[in-house]
């Protein structure tokens, strides 16, 4: 007798319970899909009402479209814009990029003739950058002077090593070099090297400065390496 009293009040309880418990429960789904209707429908209403006056939004979205274009347009222009000015000013800021080696001369005005056949069935190699005589060569990038080196087909030409050792920068048909130039000796970007000429096999009605880059070799010997195009180097393009 003392046990079926606590039962029923357990039964109670748990009734009491189990329904708390539903109605908690029952309140929540019915929130929850309410709320996603409403949300639904808050989604549904945009997307219908363009397509429910279609002729009309399309006067809209023309409206629309041209606004967009201007913003992407607005975009392009600044990226050349901001890559422009970087470009622009590495050449006079990072010595990371090599200098144009004819003084007065800007990279538009430069000629890619790398690949030009030349006498013998060879490949130029090389850029030539046309100028008056005289006109001073500059150091494309710090290092030293390798060699100075008289040849038959370059005329006067000097062969710079950068810092690391690892390239070479060639520059020939020089009228002559800077005074005091020696071999071993450390050089500067921009530093006065010669004076543009026609030495060698260059034709005397058309002095030019040509100039290569070389990859060297681990043995670093100045009149051996592999060519690198100079025109991509010398615009801002590429680095070494
Ligand atoms: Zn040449």
């Amino acid at each position: 007798m003392k046990t079926l009293p606590s039962l029923a009040l357990l039964a109670v309880a748990v009734a009491l319970g189990y329904w708390m418990l539903r109605d908690a429960v029952q309140v929540r789904p019915s929130a929850i899909p309410a709320a996603a209707a409403s949300g639904e429908t808050a989604i549904a209403t945009p997307t219908v009402s363009p397509a429910a006056a279609p002729a009309a939004a399309q006067s809209q979205a023309e409206a629309t479209i041209p606004a967009p274009p201007p913003t992407v347009a607005d975009t392009p222009p600044t990226p050349p814009a901001a890559s422009a000015e970087p470009t622009a000013a590495v050449p006079a800021n990072s010595a990371a990029d090599l200098l144009i080696p004819v003084q007065g001369v800007t990279r538009d005005q430069l000629q890619d003739t790398f690949t030009d056949a030349r006498s013998q069935g060879r490949r130029h190699d090389a850029i030539d950058i046309l100028a008056p005589a005289g006109t001073p060569v500059l150091a494309v990038a710090d290092g030293s002077v390798e060699k100075l080196f008289d040849s038959e087909r370059g005329g006067l030409t000097v062969y710079q090593f950068e810092p690391s050792g690892r390239y070479a920068y060639y520059y020939a048909h020089l009228q002559s070099y800077a005074d005091g130039l020696a071999e071993k000796q450390p050089i500067r970007r921009g530093q006065v090297l010669g004076y543009v000429g026609s030495t060698g096999n260059a034709d005397p009605g058309a002095p030019h400065l040509h100039f290569e880059v070389h990859r060297l070799g681990p043995e670093r010997q100045w009149w051996k390496g592999e060519s690198l195009n100079p025109y991509p180097l010398l615009r801002g393009e590429q680095r070494l």
